[in-house]
């Protein structure tokens, strides 16, 4: 099946960029709004007030630490016709839903939410460019957007992100930086240390010019939640750099590649380094299973030093190794409807050709499409 990528073009200055981004995706913006909101409610037992209110300490945080944030927060809740506090919910909703998974995760309740990304360095792929793929499992109903940026300062970025949402995730830039994430909880996950969010974090990173200052935006100061962030960086071909970051609230653990490639999921590989204790319960299975299936493809290809091609690259995120809870995820019928994920966005990225080949839904259903910087 074909479906056609949701691809948004944005110029001009933060404000301009917001207001565009709200008016072109109203529709998708106010049903995110309405999927997060019960969302909030039914699986991390927070009122609408509570989130409201929580998010205006961050619009304070988000003003004092990126202005520029801010601004285009602004201009996509002017766009899109909804309150500031709304989108910044929305745009802090990891720390909102994180330290909720942290807190009640404590009580044995199952969650099942997961990613699976991988990074291969250029001399490990048959056309030695650097390769970077994820697929991203969260809540289905959740509507994704992807973002060409043209920044007045700053690299043009493409990424992925969510309607509504200013920093793009899984994403790249005219630099030739890449990310990927892995969300990731921690025992001391907490909102209220009121830090730099994720997504400005993810932002940021995107906005970088080298590796080097990449690095340095999720490593300088503390952070209010986990996650796990692949950073590379290609100038040349044939040359590359890629690292695995597992960060917690007060440290953070860099991780090389292992014979040419890196594969992380939805659990910390040195949670007594980070100080941290892991909160995986029922969630352990599925990404302690897709943990080692991926580093089985990798074993089996990457590492026996056969040069990966962009279909075998495609063809690990279609495994079905373990279904439902698989790399490529399904949902898991078990569990009531709130609590299911499944691979709604796939993504394999080139960082030299600055190309993405994606697909909205299952990989394992829709084709992948090429979008380019
Ligand atoms: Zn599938």
């Amino acid at each position: 099946m074909k479906t056609s990528l949701p691809v948004v073009t944005l110029k001009g200055p933060p404000y301009q960029i917001g207001y565009k981004h709200g008016k072109m995706a109203r529709q998708e913006i106010e049903h995110n709004l309405d999927v997060y909101f019960r969302r909030f409610k039914t699986e991390t037992e927070l009122s609408y007030e509570v989130a409201i209110g929580r998010a205006a300490k961050f619009l304070a945080v988000i003003d004092k630490v990126s202005p520029e944030y801010a601004e285009t927060m602004k201009g996509v809740a002017a766009g899109s016709g909804q309150e500031i506090l709304d989108i910044t919910a929305l745009n802090v909703r990891y720390e909102l839903m994180y330290s909720q998974f942290s807190k009640i995760g404590l009580k044995p309740m199952p969650k099942t939410f997961g990613c699976t990304a991988f990074a291969a360095l250029p001399i490990a792929v048959d056309n030695g460019h650097l390769m970077m793929g994820q697929n991203w499992d969260w809540i289905p109903e959740v509507k994704g957007l992807f973002l060409k940026v043209r920044n007045e300062n700053g690299p043009d970025i493409l990424s992925f992100t969510e309607a509504g949402v200013v920093g793009g995730k899984i994403g790249l830039n005219s630099e030739g930086v890449g990310l990927l994430i892995n969300g990731i909880v921690s025992s001391k996950d907490d909102w209220a240390r009121l830090k730099k969010p994720f997504h400005v974090r993810c932002w940021e990173i995107l906005r970088s010019k080298t590796l080097g200052r990449a690095v340095k935006v999720i490593a300088q100061g503390q952070r209010n939640c986990s996650a796990n962030f692949i950073l590379g960086q290609q100038k040349a071909k044939g040359s590359g750099k890629v690292v695995d970051i597992e960060s917690a609230p007060d440290a953070v653990c860099e991780i090389g590649p292992d014979r040419g490639a890196v594969g992380h999921t939805n659990h910390f590989s040195n949670p007594k380094i980070l100080g941290v204790k892991q909160v995986v319960d029922e969630e352990r299975l599925s990404t302690i299973q897709r943990y080692r299936r991926i580093q089985k493809l990798l074993n089996d290809t990457v590492r026996t030093g056969h040069k990966l091609d962009l279909a075998e690259a495609q063809s690990m995120l279609r495994d079905h190794y373990g279904e439902p809870e698989s790399i490529c995820r399904h949902n898991n019928l078990k569990l009531p409807e709130y609590q299911r994920y499944e691979t709604i966005v796939s993504v394999v990225m080139d960082l030299y050709s600055k190309r993405f080949w994606a697909t909205i839904g299952s990989p394992c259903s829709t084709e992948y499409q090429p979008i380019t910087l």
